[in-house]
């Protein structure tokens, strides 16, 4: 490690290493581990077990690091997108997700977007870096301040927030490793899922890591002509070879893959296109994730009406296809991911 430590971004393991190199006991890094993500401490002076000049000469090695709330919005079912500022002052969004289970959080991978899906707030700003492992770990931090009032801690994570998360890989990996250590959020791997545009190497990649995390994969239409116009990387990596991708995610895993479709009307949410997606994945254990699709003003499309929505469904299932409508939750926060932090930075730019 460097001589300035990215202390957010450092495995339990290894912080009991680097602990012991600096001449303190490994049971130093456990401490530092469950204080940073246990106990959400948000200075080296709140860790009251160390000695002053440990805490002193932490500061200086490895400075202390935190996103910082910059904006909450609260929506009408108890749904909150936080608008969060990195350390260096660009920003992403996270959002806590009531459910009858308890509470999800939705997390970003990026500082922005490369794969321009074009129903998407999020990739309206390109990507301008990759988050650490640290920055998408402190997103669960941070969501569990907003529910500690309730006494709750979030369960489970989507990892569908700003950014393709498989073009960051091994910082999300890490970030998964590192929130299912049972000395910090302790969250079952099941409970994980990661959302793809379709970078099929890396669903490959996914599949031999021996983490049953879900795959969830956007596709948003049944055939390669409509899904390259609204998903540009639908050119470097088609339907057929994405699918093929996908049962091998499952063979490997045993987890059953799960298929987002945004309706948009009148592109992609007739009879016909409902029959085309039950034809793709006939005979393939899945599931497919109706999305009733959040306006983005800059974007022509508008959201499919809500009979169009449940006549899809019922083609689907009736074909033998496992098919759910998503909740709509926070529309009235302009839960589209993206567009939260697009708003604050029109109004921020002169
Ligand atoms: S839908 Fe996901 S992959 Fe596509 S542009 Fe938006 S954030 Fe990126």
């Amino acid at each position: 490690m460097n001589d300035l430590v990215d202390i957010m971004s450092v495995s339990r393991d290894e912080m009991a290493s680097w602990m012991q190199q600096q001449g303190w006991t490994r049971y130093r890094g456990d401490q530092l581990f469950e204080s940073l993500w246990r106990h959400r401490v948000v200075s080296y002076g709140q860790i009251s077990s160390w000695p002053k000049d440990m805490r002193q000469k932490m500061e200086q090695i490895a400075p202390f690091y935190r996103l910082q709330t910059a904006a909450v919005q609260k929506g009408t079912h108890g749904t909150r997108k936080i608008l969060a500022r990195l350390r260096d002052g660009q920003q992403i969004e996270t959002v806590v997700l009531p459910h009858s289970y308890g509470y999800s959080v939705c997390v970003s991978s990026q500082v922005g977007c490369n794969m321009g899906c074009n129903f998407c707030a999020s990739g309206l700003l390109k990507r301008t870096r990759n988050l650490t492992s640290g920055e998408i770990l402190d997103q669960v931090r941070l969501a569990n301040d907003v529910i500690a009032l309730e006494q709750r801690v979030v369960s489970r994570v989507d990892l569908m927030g700003i950014g393709e998360p498989l073009d960051n890989y091994d910082n999300v990996i890490r970030f998964i490793q590192m929130a299912h250590d049972s000395h910090g959020f302790n969250l079952s791997y099941r409970h994980f899922t990661i959302s793809t545009s379709g970078l099929i190497p890396d669903i490959y990649r996914l599949s031999q890591e021996k983490l049953p995390v879900t795959l969830a994969v956007s596709l948003h239409a049944p055939n390669d002509v409509l899904r390259s116009q609204i998903m540009p990387i639908n050119k470097a990596y088609p339907i057929e070879p994405l699918l093929r991708a996908c049962k091998s995610y499952f063979d490997n895993t045993g987890r059953r893959v799960s298929f987002e479709y945004a309706l948009l009307d009148g592109v992609n949410d007739s009879n016909n296109m409902a029959h085309q997606l039950a034809d793709l994945l006939q005979g393939f254990s899945c599931h497919v994730n109706l999305i009733p699709w959040n306006p983005v003003p800059e974007h022509p499309f508008s959201p499919s009406p809500k009979k169009r929505v449940e006549e899809f469904q019922r083609i689907v299932q009736n074909r033998g296809i496992s098919c759910t409508i998503r909740k709509e939750l926070g529309q009235d926060i302009e839960a589209a991911c993206g567009q939260l932090r697009r708003h604050e930075e029109e109004l921020l730019s002169p």
